[in-house]
């Protein structure tokens, strides 16, 4: 059975981007029969807040979606996370990254301009001054050693309904962090644990996110997960052609709400040409 998701940061108000996104996975699960499945990505609890979530889950309803089952909240579940890096950690293919994001820049950056991959800084410390750092309490995140995690997995690939069969190179990200300073997960890790547990088999979302794609295909690999088909959609555009984004407070379906409109005419504006499904 074809199960979808959508998986929103309650980090603003809905906008027309995020209501296309959110109707194309439901229209993949309902087409199939399938189920569509909400989820609250909230590990964020700087930028999160709960009065975008409420607002996200009213506006969804108000357009007419209508998910299956509970509304799964990722803050209430980093005992699922932890458990994760816990395994990872003890395959050996993580380590712990003291660079501030200073740092980070200054390395990446000399001397040929700046570069958007982690350059390594961390990975090669001795295990003594790794201990020296912790006992001392500097802060840390916790990065994936890819070049490990390849080694143990093997070759991989993964099956995207636009791009077809996608060799996994997530070695050209650079060590991606898997546990940031202040909470035993991120972004990364996260969803693939969710979207394994929540028995995801097509994960919908926008091209923007294809990169973060070798990233999790890799933690699948790592953590024995089934990997589930991807569709990366087309992000809807202004009429410059510039990506809607949610400081474009003038596309928030709130602001249309607002001046009146109605859902249907919020749902057409979803239905670009580019929205069409294979
Ligand atoms: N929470 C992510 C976002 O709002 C989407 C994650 C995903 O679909 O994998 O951008």
């Amino acid at each position: 059975m074809i199960v979808t998701r959508f998986a929103p940061s309650p980090t603003g108000y809905l906008h027309l981007g995020h209501a296309y996104s959110a109707l194309f996975a439901e229209a993949q699960a309902r087409k199939a029969d399938g189920r569509f499945l909400l989820r609250i990505e909230d590990i964020d609890t700087a930028r999160c807040r709960p009065e975008y979530e409420a607002a996200i889950i009213e506006d969804l309803s108000w357009l007419g979606l209508k998910w299956d089952g509970s509304i799964r909240r990722q803050s209430d579940h980093t005992d699922d996370y932890q458990a994760a890096l816990s395994r990872l950690e003890r395959m050996g293919v993580t380590y712990p990254c003291f660079c501030s994001r200073k740092e980070i820049a200054a390395a990446a950056s000399a001397p040929h301009g700046p570069v958007r991959v982690y350059p390594g800084t961390c990975r090669n410390r001795t295990p003594q001054d790794r201990f020296d750092r912790i006992l001392a309490g500097q802060p840390y995140a916790v990065r994936l050693n890819v070049e490990a995690g390849l080694a143990r997995t093997g070759p991989l690939a993964w099956q995207d309904r636009i791009a077809g069969i996608v060799p996994a190179t997530p070695e050209r990200e650079g060590d991606p962090v898997i546990a940031r300073r202040d909470t035993p997960t991120s972004y990364h890790l996260s969803v693939t644990v969710d979207d394994h547990l929540q028995g995801i088999t097509l994960v919908t979302r926008g091209e923007d996110l294809f990169a973060a794609t070798h990233v999790h295909r890799l933690l699948q690999g790592l953590l024995g997960y089934e990997t589930p088909e991807y569709h990366h959609h087309p992000l809807l555009k202004n009429v410059d052609g510039v990506r809607l984004s949610k400081r474009d407070g003038a596309v928030a379906v709130r602001a249309l709400r607002e001046r009146g409109s109605r859902s249907d005419e919020v749902r057409a504006m979803c239905s670009w040409p580019t929205a069409s499904t294979p």
